[in-house]
């Protein structure tokens, strides 16, 4: 597609998740609540035992627990995850490499003139909420490993998840150190020359279910739902 309307795109890389090890717990949630008729489990400090049998019981149950496990501490989040998908025989590992493309892919897509691969964090680790030690380390290592995978460096980086408190001044500032020239955040609005000052926070319009249809996709570019959102306040950071 991207082809044939001659469209340069740019696909963000977690390492992790290319290496095939990579505990992609929303996806991982998914699978858990669809594994039975009850989801029974302790996350952080709060015991869950919720029916799962049907969509609407799925649906309030992923309404209830995603935030759950969204909020924990990032290392705390992959253990509990792949602890709870190890008592359900649900192979993490074994599910990451059947979604996510792998090295030898990425080199390959590499070689298309209109791709960009940039970095996305080593574990797709909300930077935001760790230490300045560990989102340095995400920050840096996943520019690093890239690299070496590519045998080029890659010269963009997009937080995961990318909004407050996900991605925050501190972080831009490492990102910086790390060497990016320029860094997406998830933070709505497109770009204007003003955004030349703060490279480590460009805006990104997130095209997810909220904005399946395709017909909408033209008004996001243009600028106008987001400029209403910012209050027509062009650079929207700080
Ligand atoms: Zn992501």
């Amino acid at each position: 597609m991207f082809d044939q309307l001659n469209c340069p795109y740019t696909i963000f890389v977690a390492p992790r998740i290319a290496g095939g090890t990579c505990e992609i717990w929303w996806r991982i949630l998914e699978l858990l609540i669809n594994a039975g008729p009850r989801f029974k489990a302790r996350i952080g400090t709060e015991d869950f035992d919720l029916p799962t049998r049907n969509d609407p019981e799925k649906a309030m149950a992923w309404a209830i627990l995603s935030p759950k496990v969204e909020e924990l501490d990032q290392h705390e989040q992959r253990r509990v995850i792949r602890s709870l998908a190890n008592e359900r025989g649900i192979d993490v590992d074994g599910y990451c490499r059947s979604v996510a493309m792998d090295w030898d892919e990425l080199r390959e897509i590499n070689t298309d003139p209109l791709c960009t691969l940039a970095a996305h964090s080593v574990n797709h680790f909300s930077v935001g909420k760790m230490s300045a030690t560990d989102a340095a380390f995400e920050l840096s290592q996943s520019r690093a490993i890239i690299a070496r995978e590519l045998g080029e460096a890659t010269r963009f980086n997009a937080y995961p998840y990318g909004d407050e408190p996900n991605a925050t001044l501190r972080d831009f500032n490492l990102a910086q150190d790390a060497g990016y020239e320029a860094s997406l955040t998830t933070r709505k609005g497109v770009v204007f020359p003003g955004h030349a000052s703060h490279l480590q926070a460009l805006p990104r319009i997130m095209v997810s279910g909220r904005f399946q249809e395709l017909r909408y996709i033209d008004a996001l570019i243009s600028g106008l739902p987001t400029a209403l959102a910012n209050r027509f306040s062009k650079v929207n950071v700080g």
